[in-house]
């Protein structure tokens, strides 16, 4: 069994359905169980401004799928659930990254673990802090020295259940 952490994204049609529905997708996954599920934190776009804001969350899962297979399974999940990709970080209503698995660090066409830019993203590092504040990233980095980056962050809550 490995650990991984997955972020989630969405700013079109209804992002807190479209997280809520994701969740569920992942728990359906073959040998795959969720452990945790941050709050959703709304989040202003990176790139293009002129799109919706985004609502946010990262969930721990403990899997028996290898990063590619559970690669290959979010882009699924993103599939099923209408993804069309307009422009580079336009607008989605689902967008699934895997931003850690295990200690693994990988660089490969389809996959870079962790996640090539998640120290710099404060959607990102303030969920993944909210549900696992002892955590340490590949090369001995503690997320609670990462999250001190972000201590006057702006993010509200969404409400989970609507
Ligand atoms: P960003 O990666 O900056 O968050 P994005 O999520 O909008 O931008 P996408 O268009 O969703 O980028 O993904 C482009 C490609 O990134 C995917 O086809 C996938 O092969 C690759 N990729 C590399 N590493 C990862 C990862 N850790 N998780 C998900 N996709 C990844
Ligand atoms: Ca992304
Ligand atoms: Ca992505």
């Amino acid at each position: 069994m490995s650990v991984a952490y997955i972020a989630l994204g969405s700013n079109l049609n209804q992002p807190v359905e479209q997280l809520n529905s994701a969740v569920e997708a992942i728990i359906n996954l073959p040998t795959t169980q969720v452990l945790a599920v941050s709050s959703f934190y709304r989040s202003k776009p990176l790139g293009p401004q002129d799109q919706p804001d985004y609502v946010n969350a990262v969930a721990k899962i403990e899997t028996e799928l290898t990063p590619l297979t559970l690669l290959d399974a979010l882009q699924q999940i993103e599939h099923e659930q209408g993804r069309i990709r307009l422009r580079h970080w336009g607008e989605r209503t689902l967008d699934l990254d895997i931003l850690l698995y295990d200690q693994l660090v990988i660089h490969s066409e389809r996959l870079t673990i962790p996640h090539y830019d998640m120290h710099n993203r404060e959607f990102v590092i303030i969920p993944l802090y909210e549900i696992s504040p002892e955590l340490t990233l590949p090369f001995g980095i503690k997320i609670s020295e990462v999250k001190n980056k972000f201590k006057n962050h702006k993010m509200e809550l969404a409400i989970k259940n609507k």
